[in-house]
């Protein structure tokens, strides 16, 4: 299948395919995902009468917060301070998950590239102006 490929085609695929399955082991061996962020915020605790309601420099904490997206709505979410740090973990490993999938597509890219022009019929680039496929079907049945 892949006889017409140049030996530096085929080295710089077998390339791209190492570097694919050392990202994709990354991500099997990532730990819990998060999305949103963490923030410091001091907080009104709400009674009336406490002096957080009239002064901000009074107010309780700071606290750490969860920001994320939930069903398209951004909610915020209070967090002790290890629920915070788990949550930094998870988060990280989020960003993680993301920049190594972007990797991932560029190294795939890369390979496709590789692979399509290796395809081509009777060794010609695609980009060399290829036959399209209503033609490609119709030589196939004249010599049917
Ligand atoms: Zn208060």
């Amino acid at each position: 299948m892949l006889a017409l490929m140049t030996a530096g085609n085929a080295e710089r695929l077998a390339s791209c395919e190492r570097r694919y399955r050392d990202l994709a082991r990354q991500l099997a061996e990532i730990g819990w995902i998060a999305s949103g962020s963490l923030g410091l915020r001091a907080d009104r605790c709400g009674k009336p009468n406490c002096a957080c309601a009239s002064d901000p420099a009074r107010r309780h904490g700071p606290y750490w917060h969860l920001t994320a997206k939930v069903d398209g709505k951004t909610v915020n979410k209070r967090l002790r301070e290890h629920e915070a740090q788990l949550y930094q973990q998870w988060i990280t490993n989020d960003r993680t998950v993301r920049a190594v999938l972007a990797e991932m597509r560029t190294i795939a890219a890369e390979a496709q590239a590789i692979i399509l022009a290796d395809q081509a019929p009777d060794g010609t680039r695609q980009e060399r102006g290829a036959a399209s496929p209503q033609t490609r079907r119709a030589a196939a049945r004249r010599s049917a």
